[in-house]
């Protein structure tokens, strides 16, 4: 009986996600450019099982039903053209290749292409989850040649997390790079998200002078609510975690955080296309402030700068906190839908963004029962340009407001950076305001560069220049 489906790829993730489909009853053949991990695999974590292996692409072919399906689940870049340049004289017409890795969604667009000229269909499919995810229910974000979804349906849905209703976190997301963008965008979103809960932390640690055990207390309570989501159950269980000699291994890490890079893509992207993706791009600064670990201890020495203690009711604060982190985080999946929406729009992709919030439901490192509300938002009305206007979430943010610009304010005062919870409170302050003083900005760039500008008391599109110095 020949294979189903063959991935090459035998790291972590190409690992589990074989595993996944053959616990779903998929035939698997499994193959590696370090072959010698083939046979790691067949007699460690695949032993028992149906899955066989490849030791050359020729054989990986070989066993694979028509059309063929071959996924690559290898480091993303060169290695991914490598691949398909090796496979396409081996595949014939129909035949399908996925890369389930972290592509930049230019490359998938590239490779979609290029391989349909060949007579071969490509699919750039995004997975989220990791290790857990990839064994026991990704979140799966298909997209590229549209003809390559009915056969490849069947196994990602089969392996893929499911909503507490049971619908599958995987769905065709749109042509070209769409599944990747969407990817992208999904891990910025993890940075703004994993930001807004460390300035909690902050706050509470340093502000709030609280314990450990004080800090883990609250977030178990915190994820009783509107904040439930697998990042705050992650960072409750980090609070408690000690080391062997007792102390909290948190206080042991150095506080310098890394990144692969699909946050900055994210925040590139959003300045090419001009959309205010202020949390998560400030995110992304965030960390790479944090990277500059010796010129911070020299700084903090030279202007002696210390985070003053936070006077007043204890528990009143935490409430404010909790708010302020609710609402945040609303702006950060706001601008995230903007960005998507524009991308759809420019590339005319035609995203669904309620079925995008349901693929990130369940299986991925942001699942949260917030996505819920998300995926309603956008089926209440599918045009929806900001997220904060869907009654639901205007009646949150109308309700944090006041404790929001509380926490914000107090930061300042206080002295302790809270780039995430205060560039998203600065983006609601911007964007609820009629009138911004960019008519400054305008009448600056007219009086310098006679880069014109429209009036207030004019219809919009026509332009005037105003001879500001009186000269020539
Ligand atoms: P990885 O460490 O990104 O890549 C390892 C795999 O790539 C191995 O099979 C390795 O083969 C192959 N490889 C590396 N350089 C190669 C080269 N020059 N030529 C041929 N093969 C090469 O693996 P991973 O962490 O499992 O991730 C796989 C993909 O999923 C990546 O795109 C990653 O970004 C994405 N992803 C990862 C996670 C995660 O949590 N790890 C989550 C979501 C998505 P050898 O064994 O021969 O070196």
């Amino acid at each position: 009986m020949k294979a189903d489906i063959g991935v090459i790829g035998l790291a972590v993730m190409g690992q589990n996600l074989i595993l996944n489909m053959n616990d779903h009853g998929f035939k698997v053949v499994a193959h590696n450019r370090t072959t010698s991990k083939v046979d790691e695999f067949l007699e460690g974590g695949a032993k028992g099982t149906n899955i066989v292996g490849a030791y050359s692409l020729e054989e990986l072919v070989e066993k694979l039903e028509k059309p063929r399906k071959v996924m690559l689940m290898v480091r993303a870049g060169d290695v991914v053209d490598q691949f398909i340049d090796a496979l396409t004289p081996l595949l014939e017409e129909g035949d399908i290749i996925i890369d389930g890795g972290n592509s930049n969604y230019p490359d998938t667009t590239r490779r979609v292409n290029a391989l349909a000229e060949k007579g071969l269909v490509y699919i750039g499919a995004g997975v989220s989850g990791g290790e857990e995810g990839a064994r026991f229910g990704p979140s799966i974000m298909p997209g590229g040649d549209p003809r390559g979804w009915e056969a490849v349906k069947p196994i990602f849905q089969a392996i893929s997390a499911k909503t507490d209703g049971g619908e599958p976190c995987c769905d065709w997301v749109g042509k070209e790079g769409a599944g990747h963008f969407v990817k992208m965008v999904h891990n910025g979103i993890e940075y703004g998200d994993m930001q807004l809960i460390s300035e909690a932390y902050h706050f509470m640690k340093e502000g709030l002078g609280m314990t450990h055990d004080e800090m883990q207390a609250t977030l178990a309570e915190w994820n009783k609510t509107e904040l439930n989501s697998y990042l705050i159950e992650i960072s409750r269980d980090i609070l408690g975690y000690r080391d062997e000699d007792g102390d909290i291994v948190l206080e042991k890490i150095l506080d310098t955080a890394g990144q692969k890079g699909t946050g900055k893509w994210t925040g590139i992207n959003a300045l090419d296309f001009g959309i205010p993706l202020t949390l998560i791009t400030e995110s992304v600064f965030a960390r790479a402030l944090s990277a500059r670990k010796e010129e911070r201890e020299q700084a903090a020495e030279l202007f002696g700068h210390k985070v003053e203690a936070v006077e007043g009711d204890r528990e009143q604060w935490l409430e404010a906190l909790r708010q302020a982190l609710l609402a945040a985080k609303i702006i950060s999946y706001a601008q995230g839908f903007m960005l998507i929406r524009e991308a759809s729009e420019q590339y005319d992709w035609e995203l669904n963004y309620g079925n995008v919030a349901l693929l990130w439901r369940g299986g991925c490192i942001i699942r949260s029962a917030f996505l819920g509300n998300i995926r309603d938002a956008f089926e209440k009305d599918p045009e929806l340009k900001f997220l904060g206007s869907d009654s639901y979430f205007k009646a949150i943010l109308d309700d944090c407001s006041a404790s929001w610009r509380k926490v914000v304010a107090k930061s300042f005062e206080i002295g302790l950076p809270m780039p995430g919870m205060s560039s998203a409170l600065t983006f609601l302050n911007g964007y609820t305001t009629a009138r911004l003083p960019a008519n400054m900005l305008q009448a600056q760039r007219d009086y310098f560069g006679a880069h014109t500008y429209e009036r207030t008391d004019k219809p919009r599109g026509e332009f005037f220049h105003t001879n500001w110095t009186g000269k020539g």
